[in-house]
C-alpha cells in the first residue's frame, strides 16, 4: 500500500513544534524513516544565549550519488488559537483543505518527500544515496540548525551531490515556480553626526539633518544593475531614519538611517560594500569623514544553482504532474538554501506558500498528493540520470 502523504502531514501538524520546542515532530520522523530501514540521529546543538535545539539525519543506502532532502519541522507560534476556523495544531480537513500550523511551511512539503521516499525504497533498489536533514531551528535564530547539522554530516563522511529543499515556494498554484538561486541581503547602519543647538542659532550648530538627507538621496537614487538573466535588479531600501528628536526648536546632534540591499549575482558582500562607500564618500561634503556605516555580519550571499542534474530532473518531474513548466526564480527572501550551497548544488520546490505564518494556514490536499507524485518522479529521475 503506498505510504499517505496527508496522514504524515496529519501527524506531523499535531506535534506543536513551535520553534524552539520538538514538539514529538523529530520523534515521530525518526520512527517512520527507521521503520523504513533508514540510519536516523538526532543531534543536538548548543550555543551560549540560544535554546538548545533538536535536529535530525537520517540516511539509507551508500555511495554516489547523494540526494538529500532539507526541510524544518519547527513553525511559528500560532497567535491566538480562537482566530482559527480550525484548531492550529488539530490538522483538520475542510472542503478539500488541510488546516494547521505549519501545513505549507513546511510539514506538508516533508510528509510528500517521505512518503515519495517510502513509496521508492518499497518500488526498487537505490542507486545510491538518499538522506534527510531536518532541523528544529528554521523559524528562530537558525544557529542551532542548518548551519551545524551540514558541518556535523560532512564531519561524519556524508558527501551531498544535490539537495532539494521543500519549502512552500509556488506563489499561487502548484508548478508555479523552482527556486534555482537566492538574492543575497546586506543590511546598514548610517549615522551622521552634528553638533546639537538652538534651531534660532543655527551658526552655533552643525545640522547633521540636510547632510543624512543628501546620503540617503545619493543612495536611493543609485541604479547598482539592470538585472541579470537570472535575477531582478538590484535595489536598496531604506527602512528606517531616526534623530529622536522631540523638540521643534532643537538642532539634533546626530541623524541616523538603517537601509538593506537585496543584491543580483554581478556583486560580492566585498564589491558592494566599496561601491556603497563610493556613493557616500561623493554624496558627503565632508567625504568619508562625514558619516559612519555599520554593516550588519554578512552571511547571505547571491547564488545560482547551475546543475541541470538537478534543475532539469525537477523541471520535469513538475511537468510531468502538473503539466506546467516551472518559472525558475531567484525572487523573494533567504532561506537555508545559503548554508546548502557551500556544501552542493540546492534547489526549492514545496508546497503554495500562500498562508504561511497566517491564521488558517492551510494547504489544498490534493496540492500535497500532486507534490507526492512530483517528488516521486524527481527522485526516480535523479537516481537514474
Ligand atoms: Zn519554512
Amino acid at each position: 500500500m503506498p505510504a499517505d502523504p496527508v496522514a504524515i502531514a496529519q501527524d506531523l501538524i499535531r506535534c506543536p513544534s513551535v520553534t524552539p520546542a520538538e514538539g514529538g515532530a523529530l520523534a515521530y520522523l525518526e520512527r517512520v524513516l527507521s521503520a523504513a530501514g533508514f540510519r536516523v540521529d538526532r543531534p543536538v546543538f548548543s550555543e551560549p544565549g540560544q535554546p538548545d535545539v533538536e535536529n535530525l539525519f537520517a540516511t539509507i543506502g551508500s555511495g554516489k550519488p547523494h540526494l538529500v532532502f532539507a526541510g524544518h519541522t519547527d513553525v511559528v507560534p500560532p497567535g491566538h488559537a480562537e482566530d482559527w476556523s480550525h484548531p492550529p495544531f488539530a490538522a483538520e480537513i475542510a472542503d478539500g483543505w488541510l488546516y494547521g500550523r505549519g501545513a505549507a511551511d513546511m510539514k506538508g512539503g516533508i510528509a510528500a518527500f517521505v512518503a515519495a521516499a517510502l513509496d521508492r525504497l518499497a518500488a526498487n533498489s537505490l542507486p545510491g544515496t538518499l538522506s534527510f536533514l531536518i532541523t528544529g531551528d528554521e523559524e528562530g535564530p537558525a544557529v542551532n540548525g542548518t548551519v551545524k547539522l551540514l558541518r556535523w554530516a560532512a564531519e561524519r563522511g556524508h558527501r551531498f551531490d544535490a539537495c532539494l529543499v521543500g519549502e512552500p515556494t509556488n506563489p499561487a498554484t502548484l508548478g508555479d515556480a523552482i527556486k534555482v538561486g537566492r538574492r543575497g541581503s546586506l543590511s546598514a547602519t548610517l549615522t551622521v553626526r552634528g553638533r546639537q543647538g538652538h534651531a534660532a542659532n543655527p551658526q552655533w550648530a552643525d545640522n547633521p539633518v540636510p547632510r543624512m538627507v543628501a546620503l540617503l538621496a545619493a543612495l536611493d537614487a543609485e541604479m547598482f544593475d539592470e538585472g541579470t538573466a537570472d535575477f531582478q535588479p538590484t535595489n536598496l531600501e531604506i527602512t528606517s531614519v531616526d534623530v529622536g528628536n522631540p523638540a521643534f526648536n532643537v538642532i539634533p546632534a546626530a541623524a541616523t538611517a538603517r537601509f538593506n540591499i537585496r543584491f543580483n549575482d554581478r556583486w560580492t558582500g566585498e564589491t558592494l560594500t566599496a561601491r556603497l562607500r563610493a556613493i557616500l564618500d561623493g554624496a558627503s561634503p565632508r567625504g568619508a569623514a562625514g558619516y559612519e556605516i555599520v554593516f550588519e555580519p554578512f552571511n547571505s550571499p547571491a547564488f545560482l544553482t547551475d546543475a541541470d542534474r538537478l534543475i532539469g530532473p525537477l523541471s520535469d518531474a513538475v511537468a510531468a504532474v502538473t503539466g506546467k513548466v516551472p518559472q525558475r526564480s531567484t525572487s523573494g527572501g533567504t532561506s537555508d538554501a545559503r548554508f546548502i550551497k557551500d556544501y552542493c548544488p540546492v534547489v526549492e520546490f514545496g508546497l503554495v506558500g500562500a498562508t504561511i505564518h497566517q491564521v488558517d494556514e492551510r494547504v489544498s490536499v490534493e496540492d500535497v498528493r500532486m507534490l507526492t507524485r512530483i517528488y516521486r518522479g524527481f527522485i526516480n529521475r535523479f537516481f537514474a540520470g
